[in-house]
């Protein structure tokens, strides 16, 4: 694989690419929402030579770009969505919204969704170069931060056919991602019971609240009889209303259940919804339970991730791992939907530098570091190293046999 051909081609393209980020940057745009982005990116791999097919899965703000033909099917995820209450003037140290109360890039996606366009146009154009053979595909995946857009589009079947894939995503370190993410289930507990005047006729009532309430206290209690690991959250998305003398008819909580492996997240959902129902019939009120998503936990592909370092490793500071590769690992605290898409298919991962040490992911100072010259200098060294990555495989047969070998064992060991 010829690393200083694939970095001109990249360098080639880096103001275009800088301008496609800024550009999803100044129209932020929250999950399933992301028109503006889905077009731009879509738009950006048609000039390109791929053929782009938009409203993949069913979701209008997905696409599919692929180039090329035949194995191997190397696939890239690309992401473009904002954070609600985020908005923030790019550069600015100090809270200043663009627009009160809007959306912003907390998280980078911008970059994310560029950077990984740049890795496929920069393989496509390699494999013109060089008369390797193979498809590339990008993948334009709505709804990260919530509502699991890659759960969605992999139920779907618009993963299928891939012999591997590769995901980045902006962060303040150099790294390829060796260690798991949390799984993630997402339940909705509605309750509803019987409106009454809460002085003169409580009798009549069955308090929806009451019930929200005494789910949440058994759900505290079975905190202490679940794995340490496993995280449990909720907040009220229904309160039942702001009249302390009706009896709330409606309420509803939304919770996440997080822990390393998904079969524990499924074996405590199932306990919460049985803590659920036991509110219910204490409140004599009748539950909606919804399972709103399920964010697998990612299975880290070693194989791939090993070509990812080792690209990291030989390009210029500060895009140099500090450290070594580590395979093991205790579970990141954080949950991603890219975890899906590593169930199905070989999925390496990398972080770059792209924010000063320090910065937390989801807050304003993240969204306005967002359009600084290291961001996009950091969504440049992921595209390059992803699209190494992809070459090395299609010269290598035997990388991607490596990468599904393991793949297969992973997944078998994890169920
Ligand atoms: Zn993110």
């Amino acid at each position: 694989m010829d690393l200083e051909l694939i970095l001109s081609l990249v360098r080639s393209r880096a103001e275009e690419l800088g301008a496609l980020s800024d550009a999803v940057w100044a129209h932020p745009e929250t999950a399933f929402r992301e028109s503006f982005a889905c077009a731009a990116l879509g738009g950006h791999m048609a000039a390109r030579g791929f053929s782009v097919e938009t409203g993949v899965g069913g979701l209008d703000t997905a696409f599919r770009a692929s180039w090329g033909e035949g194995s191997p099917a190397v696939g890239f995820l690309a992401e473009y969505d904002a954070l609600p209450g985020l908005s923030q003037e790019a550069g600015a140290d100090e809270r200043r919204e663009r627009e009160p109360g809007g959306p912003g890039h907390g998280c980078g996606h911008h970059l994310l969704g560029a950077g990984a366009a740049g890795a496929a146009v920069a393989l496509k154009e390699y494999l013109q170069r060089t008369g390797g053979t193979g498809t590339v595909v990008l993948f334009g995946c709505p709804a990260e931060e919530s509502g699991a857009g890659k759960e969605i589009l992999g139920r779907a079947g618009v993963f299928d056919g891939l012999d591997l894939c590769f995901a980045w995503h902006p962060d303040t370190v150099n790294c390829a991602v060796g260690t798991a993410s949390l799984a993630n289930i997402i339940l909705r507990a509605g309750f509803r019971g019987v409106a009454s005047h809460a002085a003169a006729a409580p009798e009549r009532g069955r308090s929806a609240l009451d019930a929200c309430e005494l789910m949440n206290v058994g759900a505290n209690y079975l905190r202490e009889h679940i794995p340490d690991a496993v995280r449990l959250h909720y907040a009220y998305t229904n309160s039942g209303g702001a009249s302390p003398n009706v009896v709330p008819e409606a309420a509803e909580l939304l919770y996440y259940v997080r822990a390393p492996k998904i079969a524990q997240a499924r074996d405590v959902a199932e306990r919460l919804h049985r803590v659920a129902q036991g509110a219910a019939l204490m409140t004599d009120t009748a539950l909606t339970w919804t399972v709103e998503s399920e964010m697998l936990d990612y299975l880290p592909c070693h194989t791939l991730n090993r070509v990812l370092d080792g690209v990291l490793r030989r390009l210029d500071p500060p895009f140099r791992p500090s450290e070594p590769y580590a395979d093991s690992g205790p579970c990141r605290s954080i949950s991603t939907d890219v975890g899906n898409v590593s169930w199905l298919v070989p999925t390496g991962q990398l972080f770059t530098a792209c924010f000063t040490p320090g910065t937390h992911f989801h807050t304003w100072q993240m969204t306005a570091q967002g359009c600084s010259r290291e961001a996009k200098e950091g969504m440049l060294a992921a595209a390059a190293a992803m699209a190494c990555a992809g070459a090395a495989a299609v010269e290598d047969q035997d990388l991607i046999c490596r990468a599904r070998e393991e793949w297969s064992a992973a997944r078998a060991g994890s169920l």
